[in-house]
């Protein structure tokens, strides 16, 4: 019998939730997952907490294990060489092993007036500042979404439904994900929905006003509610604490999705960056992630060598309203094919995608160990990812005078 080990996990989104609830497989672990609010938010319904149509948070007691517990508080600093962390109401916990998993929210749009004037919504408190500023503003009020990865189009297509005006500024091609075919599909849903779709280089936001948005090649748009979707940023706390990232901030790690830096630190979701090849910032990726997290943690208190990361993708799953939807069907590798799934199935396989996710989360807390995805694999694709990038990186360590480099810094 091994001695008892403390296992903090810093955030309790999806890939902290899986983890959390993995790790209660065994007893002599101690599982402590530290989150800043007490309900969980489901963040692949925030456009429909825009829209009106669901309040994107899930009671904690349905998904996570019993014997989990949960802090609700903030991390402010991790001291790898303490093994403890810091709290925003003061105070430190120590860990044996941390999980970390801080997530993703908005980019910083860098763009004259937006911070002032548009309204992100990647996280559940900008999601809630936006629905009464769209409750006040007049029924045919102009409403801009800028931005038209996934998170745009969900957000454009919710505000049409209910009989807004939308305008939809894409700032290259809508949904850069889906294939041609895929991509054919949701611009015919736009236009039934009124969706005016602005694509191509010029379509791009370049400043923000209290009522207009201006455009690059110079033309000005009313905008009575401006919707800032345009990527996603990953919390400082890694890099302010000292450790390793990639540029954008995630924390680099190996294949078992150890930091680089401390074996006692593991990561998973959107703010982790394995190998400095990250996948996809997504929910579909989170989940397994954090399930490998829960996994290299356990094989280190066994003393065995954990597993290397698998990944495989489906595609991507749009809503297009609240009864049309698109499933994009994918490579395993990431790569949308000409196969895609629309109309009102496309609207039924997203909600059993959105349902499942919190069945997934529930279904290890109640029987940990029983998630399986993330042993599934993902093909010979991202060993050629980590080849391709490996002379790069040692010709890059020559040239720097035999400094090793990560390879972080070839993509
Ligand atoms: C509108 C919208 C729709 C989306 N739709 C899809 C979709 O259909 N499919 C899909 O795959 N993905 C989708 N995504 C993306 C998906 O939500 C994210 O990729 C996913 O949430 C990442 O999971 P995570 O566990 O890494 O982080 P998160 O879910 O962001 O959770 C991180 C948690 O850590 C907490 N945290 C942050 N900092 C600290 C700290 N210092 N201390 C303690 N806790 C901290 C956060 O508050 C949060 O609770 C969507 C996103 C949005 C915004």
């Amino acid at each position: 019998m091994t001695e008892n080990s403390n296992v903090i996990v810093v955030g309790g989104g999806y890939a902290g939730v899986m983890a959390a609830n993995r790790l209660t497989q065994r007893d002599d672990v101690t599982v402590t997952l530290i989150n800043p609010r007490s309900t969980f938010v489901h963040r692949v319904r925030l456009h429909q907490l825009v829209g009106g149509s669901d309040d994107a948070v899930v009671d904690y007691r349905e998904i996570l294990a019993e014997d989990v517990r949960l802090v609700v508080d903030s991390v402010t600093r991790i001291d790898a060489a303490e093994r403890s962390v810091t709290l925003a109401t003061g105070g430190t916990v120590e860990y044996d092993h941390l999980i970390y998993a801080v997530g993703s929210g908005s980019a910083d749009p860098g763009v004259p007036g937006a911070a002032e004037f548009a309204y992100p919504i990647a996280g559940l408190e900008e999601a809630q500042r936006l629905r009464p500023v769209l409750d006040a503003a007049s029924a045919k009020a102009p409403v801009t979404v800028v931005g038209a990865g996934p998170t745009g189009i969900e957000t454009a297509a919710e505000l049409a439904e209910a009989g807004r005006a939308v305008t939809l500024v894409c700032g290259g091609v809508l949904g850069p994900y889906l294939h041609p075919r895929g991509r054919r599909s949701v611009a015919r849903r736009m236009a039934e929905l009124g969706v005016a779709v602005l694509e191509g280089p010029d379509a791009r936001v370049t400043a923000v006003t209290r009522d207009s948005v201006r455009l690059g090649d110079g033309r000005t748009l009313p905008s009575e509610v401006t919707i800032w979707t345009a990527g996603f940023a990953v919390p400082d706390l890694a890099a302010r604490s000292g450790l390793s990232t990639d540029a954008l901030g995630r924390l680099l790690t190996d294949e078992t999705l150890t930091s680089v830096d401390d074996p006692h630190i593991v990561a998973a979701g959107d703010s982790a960056a394995p190998s400095g090849l990250p996948l996809r910032m997504s929910c579909q990726a989170a989940i397994p992630l954090g399930a490998r997290a829960a996994d290299t943690v356990l094989s280190r208190i066994e003393g065995e060598q954990p597993s290397p990361l698998n990944q495989v993708f489906a595609g991507q799953c749009i809503s297009l309203g609240r009864d049309t939807g698109i499933f994009q069907f994918a490579h395993r590798y990431d790569v949308a094919v000409g196969f895609h799934i629309d109309g009102r199935t496309g609207a039924r396989l997203k909600e059993i995608v959105c349902k499942g996710i919190v069945k997934h989360l529930a279904a290890e807390s109640r029987k940990p160990g029983s998630y399986r995805l993330h042993r599934v694999s993902g093909g010979a694709k991202r060993q050629e990812l980590l080849r391709a990038a490996r002379p790069a990186d040692e010709t890059r360590a020559k040239a720097a005078d035999e400094t090793p480099v990560t390879v972080e810094h070839v993509a």
